[in-house]
């Protein structure tokens, strides 16, 4: 994770890096630094916190450049602190470099330079490549790029790193494995960052570095190279990316944002797609592929996190329109145990930043297999939008909060349009269910804004149950994996621990954590399972438990058994878990806030995770 910044021009480096920085915390707060190199050598300034814990310590000090790199870390290698911030000094003080990933090589190599008379200052992996880089510049009396080659061919592990030399005042030198980098290109500068939201301001044309490549970034020059050093021209897109759109815009925090943005968003990811009329769905990044899709013995979705809880959902959604057989994978698990794949498997792969490092590297592994990749990604030009042969973007637009909200919700939408869509081109679905689900999918954005009207009433129960020490989640095919995520996103924003289950399954354990003060929340919208879920509600209620549901409008029953309920418009149960979420999303966000907790940030997480 870790999020890093560099810029070289005219202007004065520190503010653009400050605020670059700023825009980039969702992928990590423990500690933030920046190098400045202003002619003179290379002054570093860093800090444990937030960057504007940073910004606050350094008032007053030199901070005149035109060339500067910085970081704010997600500790991997070393706790939190100072002297763990980065950027890291070399050894002789001239170099310093930020670094995003995990050198995982790197005892091997501090033992080799400590036996050279080195000493560490940090605990962490990226000073000791630092240093390994120094070493091999003053052994081979080489140029800093060709000791980065040289080193980078010896490292094993992740990393985009960037540096800054003393002896080289208007350069910075970066190269990539593994973790993102974008270099924004300006006139007569450039900007580099983990995303494209640090530079949106001064340019819209961006260039997206591959792994195994180098740039040597100066003001008016931009060469990129491969480890051979081969020179590659840069390939320039243009942003489609407003500053609007990464800024709060009136809301208290990023999720409150992203969740009520959620009838628009579902609405863009439809939009251009979807035709209820016409009775089409047009996807070219599946379209590309439908018949081998078709006749796939079976899918693996592979995921982590919240994408992976979209893939379970899928998982049922596909089964029961597509009839193929759906496998759902934790990407980090699919990675390392020699997965049976076969040529022509179909693997989705699902990411919020298209940048998780386990579900990155899941695909490769796939595809070396003959598998044929389809990526459902939120941020274009990602990595693994890159990876895959196909797919189709959510188009959820950038999602800030640490918590995924809206990027769920898209992903979901997705999903079932290829479903949908697989499913009409195999037979596997009447007309008249098409159709209707056509309708049903499209009429989603309307219910949506529906749901987050009632978001007042939802507050008032995060107040009633904040105080809660457990959680309890629980729901029936589709609804199931919306449990899961109602768990999910109440552990990651307000600490309290949750699980979520299968309804039927809490017999077979979770039962015995009831009592009157366990809050038992239902995902009891209406479907096929809907009287045995009522039967659930009995249980929970039999044994004292306090029953709160996510019910369909106007159902009295479920209503009748339940302490509070959050409501959400009557739809398919196909497209139901669009909407089931939402309540949970605000109960999470709300009952967060309330017990004082900073939601967009929470402790320990960070999103884009790019680490394995
Ligand atoms: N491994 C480095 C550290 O612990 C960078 C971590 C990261 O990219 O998240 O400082």
């Amino acid at each position: 994770m870790c999020g890093i910044v560099g810029y070289t021009g005219p202007r004065e480096a520190y503010p653009i890096i400050i605020k670059g920085l700023k825009r980039l915390e969702y992928r990590g707060y423990d500690s933030t630094g920046v190098a400045l190199q202003n002619g003179q050598g290379v002054k570093v300034y860093k800090k444990k916190g937030r960057v504007a814990e940073l910004e606050d310590a350094i008032v007053g000090k030199d901070l005149h450049a035109h060339v500067g790199i910085g970081h704010t870390r997600w500790a991997t290698h070393g706790e939190p602190s100072d002297r763990n911030a980065h950027p890291h000094q070399s050894s002789s003080g001239k170099l310093a470099m930020i670094h995003n990933g995990i050198i995982e090589n790197y005892s091997q190599l501090k033992n080799e330079l400590i036996s050279k008379g080195y000493v560490f200052h940090s605990d962490t992996d990226t000073e000791v490549l630092l240093n390994f880089i120094e070493e091999i510049k003053k052994n081979n009396n080489c140029s800093l790029e060709e000791a980065i080659r040289i080193a980078l061919k010896r490292v094993v592990g992740a990393y985009v790193i960037l540096l800054v030399d003393a002896d080289d005042p208007n350069t910075i030198i970066a190269a990539r494995k593994g973790s993102p980098l974008v270099i924004g290109v300006g006139k007569g500068e450039h900007f580099l960052g983990s995303d494209a939201s640090p530079m949106l301001e001064y340019t819209k044309e961006v260039v997206y570095v591959n792994d195994y490549e180098m740039a040597i970034v100066k003001p008016d020059e931009l060469i990129l190279k491969n480890l051979g050093n081969e020179k590659i021209t840069p390939y320039i897109q243009k942003l489609d990316l407003e500053l609007a759109a990464i800024e709060k815009g009136g809301y208290d925090h990023f999720m409150l944002k992203e969740i009520f943005e959620q009838p628009q968003t579902v609405y863009d990811c439809l939009r251009g797609r979807l035709d209820p009329v016409a009775g089409t769905i047009t996807m070219s990044g599946i379209q590309q592929y439908a018949d081998q899709i078709v006749k796939a013995s079976r899918i693996v979705m592979v995921a982590c996190g919240t994408s992976w809880h979209a893939g379970l959902a899928a998982e049922y959604i596909f089964e029961e329109l597509c009839r193929i057989n759906v496998e759902v994978e934790y990407a980090s698990e699919f990675r390392y145990r020699n997965p049976v794949i076969n040529k022509g498997d179909i693997i989705i792969a699902i990411s919020q930043s298209g940048e998780t490092a386990d579900t990155l590297v899941a695909i490769e592994t796939a595809k070396a297999k003959g598998a044929i990749i389809l990526g459902v990604v939120n941020v274009v030009g990602s990595s693994i939008a890159r990876a895959s042969h196909g797919g189709a973007y959510t188009h959820a637009g950038p999602e800030i909060g640490v918590a995924s909200t809206k990027a769920f919700t898209g992903q979901l939408a997705v999903l079932t349009m290829i479903a949908l869509k697989i499913a009409y081109i195999k037979g596997s679905i009447s007309n008249d269910r098409y159709m209707h689900l056509l309708n049903e999918l499209n009429e989603i954005p309307e219910k949506l804004a529906w749901v987050l009207n009632h978001a007042d009433h939802i507050k008032k129960l995060a107040e009633k149950y904040k105080d809660a020490r457990d959680f309890l989640y629980l729901g029936r095919g589709y609804n199931f994996p919306v449990a899961l995520e109602g768990a999910l996103k109440l552990k990651e924003i307000s600490y309290i621990h949750a699980e979520g289950y299968p309804a039927a399954e809490m017999k077979h354990g979770p039962i015995a954590l009831v009592d009157e003060t366990l809050p038992v929340v239902f995902i009891a919208t209406k479907d096929a399972y809907h009287e045995k879920l009522i039967s659930n509600m009995q249980e929970i209620k039999a044994r004292k438990g306090r029953v709160i549901s996510v019910i369909t409008e106007g159902d009295e029953m479920a209503k009748s058994l339940s302490e509070d309920v959050m409501i959400v418009p009557e739809t398919d149960e196909i497209v139901a878990p669009m909407l089931s979420v939402v309540p949970l999303q605000l109960l999470a966000y709300y009952i967060g806030v309330a017990k004082g907790q900073d939601v967009d940030k929470p402790r320990n997480l960070a999103k884009s995770v790019t680490v394995e």
